[in-house]
């Protein structure tokens, strides 16, 4: 079997709200870049790509060059055609390597007849447990629906999530007002969901006596973790020591070296795995079978995905005997999905994995045109940007917190 094609369209879907965060804000949609590899055998294989609001069509047409007549079975060897560690010093292509992994794992399990998990190892459960992924947002431009921005509006919102999904865990995303309200929100979250879970997310924007403040804070609710309270593994390290809630990290232990590092001298005690930001679904079990020898906690990163990364997730999610906690996915932001029968259906707060020969996901090519169609209308947007503070630049630590009393509405294209 040799690779014959790679082909890169990118897309963007609506979400049902601005979503902000403390770096800036998805600007009420996501843009994608959905790659296709084809073979000479006929086979398409799906993988997708993005997160910072642009379009990636360019580098995949310039990987033509490396992998026509290149075997998709060879996967490792792919690693160092493409994203060599040395020479990504220079281009670095990992999550380049990660979209063109999913597709050829797509590729080899169409080929062989098997779902993906069962390639990587079989799977150890059928479903795979997501938390709820409550965010502050703008309300959305076209409806003036959606906005959570007030303690009550965040609240409701997480009860309405967890009545349509089935949530039990709950993720706030955080790092955007001031760390006292945003203490005042979470314990409110906490109180109106008695029983269930929660974690929280600033993104790595506080000072290191801010994220103790805040973990002894918290100490006595039922938290998954702290996620990400201070940018930087000796700040954690710093943290971790003075607080007794688990800390959890996306941004600091996201290769090979720093997972090293995090062993050798424990800064975070839950690694979430990003199938894109690690290269790969295979990098992440790999990374995974670490965490379980010296027992640190994984769980599965979500850094914004339609059907085809979220089916990347699923089987990851499928195959890891350490996964100790719910995954993270927007998913439930979305208004529609690229996959032929729409949106994956959430059940009990999970998403089954699918059955299917690969990633167990098709192409709605009507879908594809539609948001393809949308995205050279809108164009990308600027994930590191806040549309209701032009000119704003958020600092670490950060002191420059949005205001919540401010419920002006937003400007951006819809
Ligand atoms: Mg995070």
């Amino acid at each position: 079997m040799r690779i014959i094609d790679i082909r890169a369209t990118t897309v963007t879907v609506p979400l049902e709200a601005p979503l902000r965060h403390a770096n800036g804000c998805h600007w009420g949609r996501f843009v994608r870049t959905i790659v296709e590899v084809e073979t000479d055998n006929g086979l398409i294989g799906l993988g997708e790509m993005g997160g910072g609001g642009e379009s990636a069509e360019a580098v995949f047409r310039a990987m033509k060059a490396y992998l026509v007549g290149h075997d998709p079975a060879r996967l490792e060897e792919m690693r160092f055609l493409i994203a060599n560690p040395t020479a990504s010093l220079y281009n670095n292509r990992t999550q380049v390597l990660a979209a063109l992994e999913f597709a050829c794992l797509d590729i080899l399990g169409q080929a062989w007849g098997v779902p993906v998990c069962e390639i990587l190892g079989g799977r150890l459960r059928d479903k795979v447990p997501f938390a709820a992924y409550c965010f502050f947002r703008y309300p959305n431009p076209a409806t003036g629906e959606g906005e959570t921005r007030t303690i009550d509006q965040v609240v409701a919102n997480a009860l309405s999530l967890k009545q349509r999904f089935g949530f039990t865990s709950h993720k706030l995303k955080a790092g955007v007002f001031h760390p006292d309200y945003e203490l005042e929100v979470y314990k409110a979250l906490a109180a109106a969901l008695p029983g269930d879970s929660y974690r929280f997310d600033p993104n790595g924007v506080w000072s290191t006596e801010q994220a103790i403040r805040f973990g002894q804070a918290i100490e006595g609710l039922r938290n998954d973790y702290l996620e990400d309270p201070v940018y930087g593994m000796h700040g954690m390290r710093r943290t971790r020591e003075m607080i007794r809630v688990p800390l959890a990290t996306n941004t600091v232990v996201v290769n090979f070296e720093q997972l090293a590092a995090n062993i050798l001298n424990t800064a975070v005690d839950v690694i979430l795995l990003d199938t894109t930001f690690w290269g790969g679904i295979r990098p992440c079990v790999k990374a995974a079978g670490i965490c379980e020898t010296f027992q640190i906690g994984v769980a599965v990163h979500s850094s914004g995905e339609l059907g085809i990364q979220l089916a990347t997730m699923l089987h990851l999610g499928a195959v890891l005997p350490n996964l100790s906690f719910a995954a993270d996915a927007h998913y439930h932001h979305l208004t529609d999905d690229i996959i032929e029968g729409g949106l994956m259906k959430y059940e009990g707060g999970a998403i089954r994995v699918p059955d299917g020969p690969g990633l167990g996901v098709k192409l709605n090519r009507d879908k594809l045109r539609e948001y393809s169609e949308l995205y050279k209308r809108l164009g990308g947007y600027p994930y590191d940007q806040d549309p209701g503070r032009p000119g704003w630049t958020p600092i670490l630590p950060n002191d420059r917190w949005a205001d919540p009393k401010d419920s002006r509405p937003v400007r951006v294209p819809c």
